[in-house]
């Protein structure tokens, strides 16, 4: 089965909004084995997307379209449709129920654009809409299949995890699965040139690889009739990839990194606390992201001038004046104050030249030092990092918690 979606909405069109609906959409019908073919977007206006919608039900199997579907006049997609394949619109019951209870709840009144929402094409299947008020809809027309899903993100993606997917799943002949494998410390260039042979030969399982914000993953994904059938396919794969691979494989469900640092470091009840400097924070951020960190991180604290990291972490003054801020010796210094200072298990610290401006032949934009200590070791890792500001900021924290992955493993 292959399908278009179809993005409504002028401001699209307009740059104000991007289109993240499609590229979800996506992602989640690549994983069931759909061929998405065509990316399409249409302003709100009714005969161009007339003309699309017909363009798009000729040339694949299913559409998707996301927007117009709330109470104002410009949203019209459904009337399109509607009208496009020879339906009628009318008044759906429980939905009009729903609305009702959710504008005395509000203590609002009800107008007759509100309504508008309760009308939905005859015969077709209604998507309950359990993020927002416009429900979604299918209609199954001889061959072809269509799916309306409402414009904001939130409510698109409950109404596929609630409805669609399983619509999908159910229609088709076979069982789809996929397995994320999740990879640091290698590029996504020499990831493939090591597995050139398995992604160049399969064709069930199909390997993939991805590279987002310094992340990498491999996608195998296989289809059979049953989970069981599945697995077998996808399991000889991992251990190929795993013979291969194994130090640079930090999750086999798909979690990003921290995640993974922050749970390691809950399953062995360690502690940790961060000094930064060019990250400014970023580490603390991320960590702090993952729910549950608070059982193991102590503090992250933000040194950026010489006197804070003198003052904060004793690093001293005539470390700073021999070996400047980015050096290997102030980055052993800020890890072991913060470690004296908080008395966590790790501590680790960051420090660099993250650029554009501030680099120089001896320290180019992109130098880092990061450094660990425990209570058994302490050391200083050195990284070159090309790439902007922002990348290089990033990176730094990808490698860092990767230092921590790995001090974990070796160390406890
Ligand atoms: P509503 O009831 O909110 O009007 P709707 O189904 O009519 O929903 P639209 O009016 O087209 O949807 O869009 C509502 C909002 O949803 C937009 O302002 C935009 O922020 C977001 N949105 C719409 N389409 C997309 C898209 N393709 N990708 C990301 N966001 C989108
Ligand atoms: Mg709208």
């Amino acid at each position: 089965m292959n399908c278009t979606i179809l993005a409504v909405g002028t401001e699209l069109l307009m740059g104000q909004t991007v289109n993240t609906n499609a590229a979800f959409l996506s992602q989640e019908l690549n994983e069931l084995g759909i061929n998405v073919l065509f990316h399409i977007t249409v302003g709100d206006n009714p005969h161009r997307l007339d003309k699309m919608l017909n363009n798009a039900l000729e040339n694949s199997d299913m559409i998707i379209t996301t927007g117009g579907l709330g109470p104002t006049q410009d949203d019209l997609t459904k009337e399109i449709i509607a009208k496009a394949l020879g339906r009628k619109l009318h008044l759906h019951r429980p939905t009009y129920g729903k609305l009702e209870s959710f504008f005395k709840r509000l203590n609002r009144e009800m107008t007759n654009n509100n309504i508008k929402q309760a009308y939905l094409p005859d015969n077709s299947i209604i998507l309950e809409n359990n993020a927002g008020t416009a429900p979604g809809f299918i209609i199954e027309e001889r061959e072809k299949v269509i799916i309306s899903l409402p414009g904001p993100p939130k409510e698109m993606k409950s109404i596929y995890f609630d409805s669609v997917k399983p619509y999908l799943q159910r229609k088709s002949e076979y069982t789809i699965k996929s397995k994320l494998l999740k990879f640091v410390g290698i590029g996504e260039s020499s990831l493939e040139n090591v597995l050139v042979d398995l992604i160049s030969n399969q064709t069930n399982p199909t390997l993939a690889t991805y590279a987002k914000d310094g992340e990498l993953t491999l996608r195998i994904t296989a289809k059979g009739n049953s989970h069981e059938e599945i697995d077998s396919l996808i399991n000889p794969i991992v251990k190929e990839v795993e013979s291969r691979l194994k130090e640079y494989i930090y999750s086999y469900r798909g979690e990003v990194l921290e995640e993974v640092v922050v749970n390691m470091l809950l399953s062995k009840n360690l502690t940790l606390s961060l000094a930064e400097s060019c990250t400014g924070g970023l580490l603390s951020s991320k960590l702090t992201s993952v729910s549950g960190v608070s059982k193991v991180f102590d503090r992250g604290i933000v040194t950026y001038s010489n006197t804070s990291k003198s003052e904060e972490l004793g690093v001293r003054e005539s470390t700073l004046r021999t070996y400047g801020a980015v050096s290997k010796e102030t980055a052993m210094e800020m890890a072991l104050g913060i470690k004296r200072a908080s008395g966590t298990d790790i501590s680790l610290s960051i420090t660099g030249v993250a650029g554009p401006t501030g680099g120089s032949p001896e320290k180019p934009v992109g130098l880092i030092y990061i450094g660990i200590a425990t209570d058994s070791s302490s050391y200083v890792k050195k990284l070159n990092l090309t790439g902007d500001r922002n990348k290089i900021r990033n990176y730094t924290t990808i490698a860092a918690l990767n230092l921590i992955r790995k001090t974990i493993q070796e160390e406890y």
